[in-house]
């Protein structure tokens, strides 16, 4: 099989893989939001005792908040130094989450229904063909399991927001970071979750105030949105 992966979106990743933990670094936009996104996953899929995978799980930002919710939790991406820098950084803070480098779509053939809930975050932008990653997705979740994806969505404003403001005027993200065409809408993400068996739980958006420097969950859906799902329980 030729995997589903773009290796200069790989390179990308690596390049700032010592970067990952460092909050004042290019990854300081996905540690503010972190707390907010764990908050909602956590109220949509409480992490106590839940087996949990986190797909494009980068340097662990938001799998070890999920392990110490109280989730045991697998993290994967195909970038080896970020699993690098994951591995280790979980020995330091001493919390237990499973990394390993591989596939989506192999992972799911290996472990198929094997989580209650699989998160895929910031991701689905970076990937050839997100479909075949939401439709492994589906295939690790257990029956009556969540999924949770979140991305940027592709219109006018979106392309301002977070490619010319984020890259280019504020310079929260190296420039490159993200290709408009790669971007996803709410709409086609529901499509690909449809045509993996899923069903659309929750749909909330993710806004950033440039003036306040601050991070929210609300309705506003035009830019960053996450989306929850459920998979039919047998
Ligand atoms: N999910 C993390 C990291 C987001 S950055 C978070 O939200 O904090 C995007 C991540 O996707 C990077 O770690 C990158 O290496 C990974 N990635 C990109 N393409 C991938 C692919 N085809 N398979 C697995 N991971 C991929």
């Amino acid at each position: 099989m030729t995997q589903n992966v773009d290796p200069a979106e790989l390179e990308k990743f690596s390049a700032l893989a010592s970067k990952w933990w460092d909050p004042n670094s290019e990854f300081r936009p996905l540690h503010q939001i972190n707390p907010l996104r764990l908050d909602w996953i956590d109220g949509i899929c409480p992490l106590t005792g839940k087996t949990v995978i986190d797909v494009g799980c980068g340097g662990g930002i938001l799998a070890e908040a999920m392990a110490r919710k109280g989730g045991q939790v697998k993290g994967i991406d195909l970038a080896e130094k970020s699993i690098g820098v994951a591995r280790l950084h979980g020995l330091e803070s001493g919390v237990a989450v499973d990394y390993e480098v591989i596939a989506t779509e192999a992972i799911a053939a290996r472990e198929p229904g094997r989580y209650d809930l699989v998160t895929c975050m910031e991701m689905l932008e970076h990937v050839p063909e997100p479909s075949a990653v939401v439709a492994a997705c589906a295939q690790l979740a257990k029956p009556g399991g969540t999924l949770v994806f979140s991305t940027l969505n592709r219109n006018p404003k979106s392309w301002l927001f977070a490619i010319v403001g984020a890259e280019y005027v504020l310079g929260l993200l190296p420039k490159g970071t993200h290709e408009y065409a790669k971007f996803i809408k709410p709409s086609e993400l529901a499509g690909f979750a449809r045509d993996a068996g899923l069903e659309l739980r929750q749909l909330i958006g993710m806004t950033y105030n440039p003036i306040t420097k601050v991070y929210a969950l609300n309705r506003d859906t035009d830019v960053n949105y996450i989306m929850a799902f459920t998979k039919p329980a047998a």
